[in-house]
Formats: structure tokens, C-alpha cells, sequence
């Protein structure tokens, strides 16, 4: 037995598997493909006794890495052979234990399949990219994680105060007058946000965390077990009082924006000090889906992430150094050969 609450197939009771174009579970043997209410109610009477007993312990699989000790759930139906963020093969398998209870999730709407279509478009048209990067063998990598985040709900309230001018000039015969005005200009306001996102792993970079940013929070579900299949999860490794830390920048961010937004009657204007305080936040533990491919080169760790839901896509590739020289050969001998042939007209 893999998952406690695994769906099996109404017809020949294998093993379904999450199927993001449909948002529905497909059996990949017979290639039925069911609604999750046509399962819940099929497994309904299975799953609320066994749900009483075992809620908190879902019988997950623990993927650790000993190399760098990330730590990776999955549900029966998938499994890892080497690890996605350092690709060492040293994967230790065990039963997870410990707590695994997100609040919501936003489903995969991109299958491995598109993924690797993507990827392969994008390294494409990476002239100097490394070879070991554009190979079936790396293609076939990129794996599917749900990245733990805390979404959080807040109230903000606060003031930006700053220095606004206004510029009027004339002319009187052959002077040039300039006037400038200035002003202190405050601006107050509240505001409320919801579903601000947080990164709460410490092995995903927050700034690719945020550049494949926005999701769409309107496909957000409450979560079910079931969407799992097929697919790793990150545990969260950022509690959610540090990510505190992380809300409030943010938030600052946008609301100074929102602030300086209504100063308009002003030619410029810039802010010297603000104050701000966020109170009635509250969060949740999320997750959101990711296609994920780290590449290592001299040292150095490439990422390329795929926003599960969007399509959206952020990486970094190096330079390889020798295929940039081997394209500078070129044009070096095109140069050469036009200089030559020049030079042989003169003979
Ligand atoms: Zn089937
Ligand atoms: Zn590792």
C-alpha cells in the first residue's frame, strides 16, 4: 500500500495519476480519467475512516538527499533516483514522518511532457550554452515540485512623506527665469492584501521565486492528497514568523507605490521617509507548482524554473567560454579572408 488516501481506477483499480490539462485523474494503464467528485464519492466511505485515524500521517515517501540534505515528499506514485537540487544520486529513501499539512495548493496545469517542450525551445536559442544543457539526458530532468509558500492575508496602514516641486519658467527679453516651487507633500492610507506570497524554502532562491510570480489564486484548493500524484513536494524549511520579515518588505513595497501613486499634481517627487505597520496577518501554508531544473557548471548552480501554472519561465545558463570563442574565431577569419581578398585586388 503507497498513500493512505491513493485514488485507484473505477475500472481496473490501478494507480491514477493527477493529469494537469484536464485537472482531472487519469488512469494510465486503461486511460479512463475520472472528476475528483466522481472519486470522492467513490472513496468517500474509505477515506473518512481512515482519515479519522491518520489524518496527520499520510503514508508519504521521504527523499533526502545526503549531500545536501534537502528533503523531498512524494506520494507512492512517484519516486526520485537522484536529487533535483544537486543531482547527487546519494538519495536516501524512507517513510516520511513528521507533519505534512498545507492549507491550499494551486494544481499543475502544465504536464512533463510541456515542460520539457519549454525548456528544449528556450536552451535552444541559447547560442553559448554549454552542450551538456541542450541533451535528452538533462531534458529528461526537469522534474515537477510543489515549492511550500505562505500566502498571507494582511492590513496595512501607514504614511509617506517626501519633497514635491513644481517648475515654472518664463522668458523677459534675453533672461531665462526658472521658478521651483517645493512642497512637503504626505500621503496616509489602508490598505488590505491578500494571498502575498512567501517563499518558505531555503534551497529555492527568493529572487526566481518572485520572477516567475504571479500566480493565478483564483485555481487556489484546498489541499487534497490526491493532487501529489505524480509529483514531488518541497517541505518548508522558513517558519512562518521569519517569512514575517519577508511580508513586510514586500508589502511596504507595494504600498508606498500605492501611496506615491496618488501624488500627481507635483512635476517631481521623491519620498524621504515612510511609516508603515501591518497588523491582522495570517497565513497559510501553500503550495504552488514549479517545473525545476538545476544545473551545475564549473561550480556554479544554474536554475531554470517553469511556473507550473502559467508557463512562465526564469533561468540563468553560462556562457561556455569555449563556444564563445570558437564563434569569435569565425568572424575573426571572415575578417581576415575579406582582408586578404582586399589586399589581393592591389597586386
Ligand atoms: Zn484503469
Ligand atoms: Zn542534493
Amino acid at each position: 500500500m503507497s498513500s493512505v488516501k491513493e485514488y485507484k481506477c473505477l475500472n481496473c483499480k490501478a494507480g491514477l495519476e493527477f493529469y494537469p490539462p484536464t485537472q482531472n485523474w487519469k488512469c494510465n494503464y486503461c486511460f479512463s480519467e475520472f472528476t475528483k467528485e466522481e472519486l470522492d464519492a467513490a472513496f468517500h466511505q474509505d477515506q473518512s475512516q481512515e482519515e479519522s485515524l491518520k489524518e496527520d500521517t499520510p503514508e508519504l515517501d521521504s527523499y533526502k538527499c545526503t549531500s545536501c540534505g534537502v528533503e523531498l515528499i512524494a506520494d507512492g506514485t512517484t519516486s526520485a533516483t537522484f536529487c533535483l537540487y544537486c543531482k547527487s544520486p546519494t538519495i536516501i529513501k524512507s517513510r516520511f514522518s513528521g507533519k505534512f499539512k498545507p492549507k491550499a495548493l494551486i494544481p499543475f496545469k502544465l504536464t512533463q511532457e510541456q515542460a520539457k517542450d519549454i525548456y528544449k525551445n528556450w536552451i535552444g536559442n541559447r547560442r553559448f550554452a554549454p552542450n551538456e544543457f541542450k541533451g535528452k539526458r538533462e531534458i529528461d530532468k526537469i522534474t515537477g515540485i510543489y515549492a511550500p509558500f505562505w500566502l498571507f492575508d494582511c492590513k496595512t496602514e501607514g504614511f509617506i512623506e517626501g519633497e514635491g516641486t513644481r517648475v515654472t519658467a518664463w522668458e523677459d527679453g534675453e533672461y531665462r527665469y526658472t521658478k521651483t516651487k517645493y512642497y512637503r507633500v504626505v500621503r496616509s492610507g489602508n490598505a488590505e492584501y491578500h494571498k502575498v506570497p512567501v517563499d518558505a524554502s531555503k534551497k529555492l532562491d527568493d529572487k526566481y521565486m518572485h520572477l516567475i510570480e504571479p500566480y493565478n489564486y483564483k485555481d487556489l484548493k484546498e489541499f487534497s492528497m490526491q493532487y501529489m500524484s505524480g509529483f514531488m513536494a518541497e517541505k518548508y524549511d522558513v517558519e512562518s514568523e521569519e517569512a514575517k520579515g519577508i511580508l513586510k518588505e514586500r508589502v511596504e513595497e507595494y504600498f508606498e507605490e500605492r501611496l506615491k501613486g496618488t501624488v500627481n499634481e507635483y512635476d517631481s517627487y521623491s519620498v524621504r521617509s515612510n511609516e508603515m505597520r501591518i497588523s491582522n496577518s495570517k497565513e497559510d501554508y501553500s503550495m504552488l507548482p514549479i517545473y525545476l531544473l538545476i544545473n551545475k557548471y564549473k561550480g556554479k548552480d544554474h536554475v531554470f524554473i517553469i511556473n507550473g501554472q502559467t508557463g512562465k519561465v526564469v533561468g540563468d545558463t553560462p556562457i561556455s567560454r569555449s563556444k564563445q570563442l570558437a564563434f569569435a574565431g569565425v568572424i575573426f577569419a571572415i575578417v581576415w579572408v575579406l582582408a586578404v581578398f582586399g589586399g589581393a585586388l592591389f597586386v
